[in-house]
C-alpha cells in the first residue's frame, strides 16, 4: 500500500521547502506524472507515477533513454505526495535530498494493459504523455529496490535525448538560475503581513518567484520605488533603498534644487527576491529605462474614479479613453489598479519626458472636451464629484506607476494585473489577488507583445 509515513520521517519541514506529505483520498480521472530533475550528491531524474493517492517515485541516475537498447538503472524510492509535484527549488544542504530541483516534464501517465500491477513485483508497461517525454516504457524488478527502466518500441524511439532540455518546463529557468533565486534566504518567512487574508512573507516571496518572468521585462533596470511594510500594518514609501544587493544598481538624479540623491533600480529577479526579503511588496517604476533615462518608453494614464462611482462608469471611462487612443492608432494595454480604478499603458518611444507628457496631457483634454461632466484633470477632490480623475501626471520626470503584476499593499492583498481588453466588463479593478492569480497564468499572457510594439 502507498504510504507517505518514509516520506514524512526523512525531511525536517522546519529546514525544507518541500510540502508535507498527506495522501490524496479522492480518486483521481487520469493519472498525473512528473519528471524533476535533481542535482544532490548525484546527479539523476525522478520519475514519480501518480498511484492510489500518492507518487510512486523512482530515481533513474541516466535519466530515460528514447533508445530500445538501453538497459537504466531506476531506484524505487519512498513515495512522494502529489503536492510535490509542482515542487521546484532548492533543499538546503545537509538535508536529505539536498541540492536543486527542477521540473523536467509533467503530463499524465497510462498502464498498456493489465490494471493490477504490483509495484512491488513489476513488471510496468506504460505510456507517458507529456510535454517533452511521450511513448511507452517498461519497468523491470531486479532486486531490493532496484529496477530497470526500457523504452518500448513505438514511433517516438530514438527520437528524444533528454539531455538537450537543461530549461525548466515550468520557469523555463536553468539548474543555475535556480540556485541563485534560492540562495537569497528568506528570513522571517512565516511573519504574516496580510493579517485578515493571513498571507505570511514566505506566500509573498513565492508569489513574486513565481511572477517574475512575467514582471521582470517591466520592472528591471528602470528606476522604482517600493512600499515598505515590515509588519503589515506601517507602510513606508521607498525611494532610497538600504539593500547592499548586487543585483540591485544605483543611479544619482539632480532634484529641482540641483542636489543629487542616488535612486535604484533592479538589474534582474535576484534583485526583486532580495528587496522582498527587505519588506518591499509593492513596486512603482519610471516611464524610462535607466539605459535611456531621459527617453520614456511607457505612456501612462490612472483612472481614479470618485469614491461611489458606478464600476459601470468606471468602465465607460475605460472604453472612451481607448477610443481616443484607437484613433491615434495607438495600441494600448489594460491593467486593474489593485484598488477603485483601471490602468491603461501604451508602449510609445518618446524623445523626452516633457514630449511624454505633452501627449498625455492633449489626449487627456481631448476626452475632455468630449465628455466635460464625467472626466476631469482637477486633484481637488470637491471638482471630482461623480467623475473620473484621469491622472496624466504620471508622464512626468521623476514620476511613478505601480509595476504591472505588483502587490498592492491593501484589503485582500490585490494585484495590479494585466487584462485583455475583453476582461474590462468581468473583472473588477481589485478582484484579481494574491490568492486567485495563479489560475489566470495558466492561460495565455494579454500582454506578452506589449514591447514588441516599440
Ligand atoms: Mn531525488
Amino acid at each position: 500500500m502507498p504510504d507517505l509515513k518514509k516520506y514524512n520521517s526523512k525531511r525536517n519541514f522546519k529546514n525544507t521547502p518541500e510540502p508535507i506529505g498527506k495522501k490524496k483520498r479522492k480518486k483521481s480521472k487520469q493519472l498525473k506524472f512528473v519528471i524533476q530533475h535533481h542535482i544532490a550528491r548525484k546527479d539523476h531524474y525522478d520519475l514519480r507515477l501518480e498511484w492510489k493517492g500518492v507518487y510512486v517515485s523512482f530515481a533513474i541516475p541516466k535519466g530515460l533513454s528514447f533508445d530500445t537498447k538501453d538497459k537504466r538503472l531506476a531506484i524505487h524510492v519512498e513515495d512522494h505526495p502529489l503536492s510535490y509535484g509542482s515542487f521546484e527549488g532548492i533543499i538546503p544542504k545537509g538535508e536529505y535530498g539536498g541540492g536543486t530541483v527542477m521540473l523536467f516534464d509533467f503530463g499524465y501517465w497510462s498502464l498498456t494493459e493489465d490494471e493490477n500491477v504490483d509495484f512491488e513485483k513489476g513488471p510496468i508497461k506504460f505510456i507517458l504523455k507529456g510535454k517533452r517525454l511521450k511513448g511507452t516504457w517498461s519497468l523491470i524488478h531486479m532486486d531490493k529496490n532496484n529496477w530497470l527502466i526500457i523504452k518500448e518500441k513505438d514511433e517516438f524511439v530514438n527520437k528524444i535525448n533528454i539531455k538537450d532540455f537543461n530549461t525548466s518546463i515550468k520557469t523555463g529557468r536553468t539548474m543555475d538560475e535556480i540556485s541563485d533565486i534560492k540562495n537569497i534566504t528568506l528570513t522571517s518567512g512565516e511573519k504574516i503581513i496580510f493579517k485578515k487574508e493571513k498571507i505570511s512573507k514566505q506566500e509573498i516571496f513565492e508569489y513574486y518567484k513565481l511572477i517574475s518572468k512575467r514582471m521582470m521585462p517591466f520592472l528591471e533596470n528602470r528606476l522604482i520605488s517600493t512600499v515598505r511594510s515590515p509588519n503589515g500594518i506601517e507602510k513606508f514609501y521607498m525611494k532610497h533603498l538600504n539593500n547592499q544587493s548586487k543585483d540591485l544598481g544605483k543611479k544619482k538624479i539632480k532634484n529641482k534644487h540641483e542636489q543629487s540623491t542616488n535612486y535604484y533600480y533592479f538589474k534582474n529577479e535576484n534583485g526583486l527576491l532580495s528587496e522582498v526579503q527587505m519588506n518591499s511588496y509593492e513596486y512603482h517604476i519610471w516611464g524610462s529605462k535607466v539605459t535611456n533615462l531621459k527617453k520614456p518608453d511607457i505612456l501612462v494614464f490612472d483612472l481614479d474614479p470618485d469614491e461611489g462611482l458606478s464600476i459601470k462608469k468606471v468602465r465607460e471611462g475605460v472604453k472612451d479613453l481607448k477610443k481616443v487612443l484607437d484613433n491615434l492608432n495607438l495600441k494600448s494595454y489594460l491593467k486593474t489598479s489593485g484598488g477603485k480604478g483601471y490602468h491603461i499603458y501604451v508602449p510609445l518611444q518618446m524623445s523626452s519626458f516633457k514630449e511624454c507628457e505633452k501627449i498625455a496631457k492633449d489626449i487627456t483634454e481631448v476626452l475632455i472636451l468630449n465628455y466635460p461632466d464625467k472626466y476631469t484633470t482637477n486633484i481637488r477632490k470637491e471638482n471630482r464629484k461623480n467623475k473620473i480623475f484621469i491622472d496624466y501626471f504620471r508622464n512626468k520626470f521623476g514620476a511613478t506607476s505601480v509595476c504591472p503584476y505588483s502587490l498592492r499593499l491593501k484589503k485582500k492583498a490585490p494585484i495590479s494585473c494585466p487584462i485583455s481588453w475583453k476582461e474590462l466588463d468581468k473583472i473588477k479593478p481589485d478582484s484579481i489577488t494574491i490568492k486567485n492569480i495563479k489560475e489566470r497564468l495558466k492561460k495565455k499572457d494579454p500582454w506578452a507583445n506589449f514591447f514588441d510594439n516599440l
